[in-house]
């Protein structure tokens, strides 16, 4: 009998599906793939077996359904399709589990019905993680599907982090909360850096960086988060690349007010007319760097905007873990933005975090320190992978 070792990971999203096939417990790759622009005559696949040659074919792919039998087609293709024995489960990136869901779960009716309920959360998001469930769970019916939630990471946190300071009764009965997000990887990142250095998760105090299109920031006490910079949707906190992060929320009654901005209207500005892209007309964080360079001064500007967040942040998440031994870089910009990342710690010696300009310009590509030897806070860059994440969870769920 074939061993089931292999898991799915599914992220499907309103007109798109990622997928990747991965080895577990290892965690080798065996394929990646995409299904873009779902439900439109310029649909496409792309699939690309590890070490084998790219395939791509065009739609229709009407639906979900279309666009997950052709993944399916291309898999069972390179030997592992949705009925293979070898399938041990489909791990489903689920964007908001609510306060509800604190780890993964199999996926059964009530489930579904929950990820339902909380549609109104996640009204962007939701409803495609769904539609990959339904549509993966038909076509692989033996096959367990397991829910990866984005927010389940950040459930450890204790009231007092996640509680807004407005009328109790009014926030219980609308679940109006902190939740974060890109749980995933914070729980991926912390747990990477605490073996970066040596040491168990258990014992290990580190705050994350995560700063891709969307940015966020988690303080990761022993393993467990205890605060994180996005709130009750991914809008708060950090300056990203549409998005707003922090503002007070009376400028949206201004607006509103004396502006004669629909609620539409200003959902649109603060979450697609925003952050670096608001400030300066480029959200991709290497065209702004060149322009900074290049002695632009919007560009210049947004640059200090974003890294004065930053550097509020890791004041604040310092004061709140008390002790913290490293400070890590994640995601397309903290991966990959050297100067980003000496703004993001610009004057910051006095609480123990240094970058070391060499080791931060230095190529690399896996988990790495960029702070000197004799720091007392470690910064490292530590590559975030949230399908390993997602797949190691569902393969553990389903193991055990
Ligand atoms: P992610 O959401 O993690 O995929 O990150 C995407 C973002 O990372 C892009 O929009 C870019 O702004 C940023 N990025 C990717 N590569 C680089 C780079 N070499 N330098 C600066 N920013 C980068």
């Amino acid at each position: 009998m074939t061993e089931a070792t292999r898991v799915l990971v599914l992220n499907s999203g309103s007109s798109s599906v990622k997928y990747q096939l991965l080895d577990m417990p290892g965690g080798t790759r065996l394929a990646t793939g995409l299904v873009e622009r779902i439900g439109e005559r310029s649909a496409r696949l792309v699939h690309t077996p590890s070490g084998g040659e790219r395939r791509e074919r065009g739609g229709p792919f009407p639906d979900h359904r279309a666009a997950l039998r052709a993944a399916a087609e291309e898999l069972a293709a390179d030997g592992t399709g949705f009925d293979s024995p070898a399938l041990a489960a489909v791990g489903h990136r689920v964007v908001h589990g609510g306060d509800r869901f604190t780890g993964p779960v199999r996926v059964d009716d009530r489930v579904i019905a929950e990820i339902e309920a909380l549609v109104p959360l996640a009204p962007l998001h939701n409803p495609g993680n769904l539609e990959g469930i339904r549509t993966a769970g038909a076509l692989s019916p033996g096959v367990p599907q397991v829910a990866v939630f984005d927010t389940a990471f950040h459930t450890t946190m204790p009231e007092y982090a996640w509680r807004y300071a407005i009328d109790v009764r009014t926030a219980d009965e609308h679940r109006v909360r902190r939740y974060g997000a890109h749980g995933t990887s914070h729980a991926y990142v912390s747990r990477r850096t605490a073996e970066l250095l040596g040491r168990a998760p258990e014992d290990v105090n580190v705050i994350v960086l995560h700063l891709g299109n969307g940015c966020s920031a988690a303080a990761v006490a022993g393993g467990r988060c205890v605060d994180t910079s996005m709130g009750m949707t991914p809008l708060e906190g950090l300056v990203m690349g549409t998005r707003s992060g922090d503002i007070d929320p009376a400028v949206v009654l201004h607006l509103a007010r004396n502006a004669g901005m629909s609620v539409d209207a200003i959902d649109a500005l603060l979450n697609r007319r925003s952050g670096l892209l608001g400030l300066c007309g480029d959200n991709d964080m290497r065209e702004v760097t060149r322009r900074a360079g290049d002695g632009d001064e919007a560009a210049r500007l947004a640059l200090d905007v974003y890294a004065h967040r930053l550097r509020k942040y890791v004041g604040a998440y310092t004061a709140v873990l008390g002790r913290v031994d490293a400070v890590a870089f994640t995601a397309g910009v903290g991966e990959n933005s050297a100067p980003v990342r000496a703004a993001a710690l610009a004057g910051l010696g006095g609480l123990g975090l240094v970058v070391d300009p060499d080791l931060n310009t230095a190529p690399g590509r896996g988990p790495r320190f960029i702070s000197p030897q004799y720091a007392s806070v470690a910064v490292a860059v530590v590559p975030t992978d949230e399908e390993l994440e997602i797949a190691g969870q569902a393969y553990d769920l389903v193991s055990t």
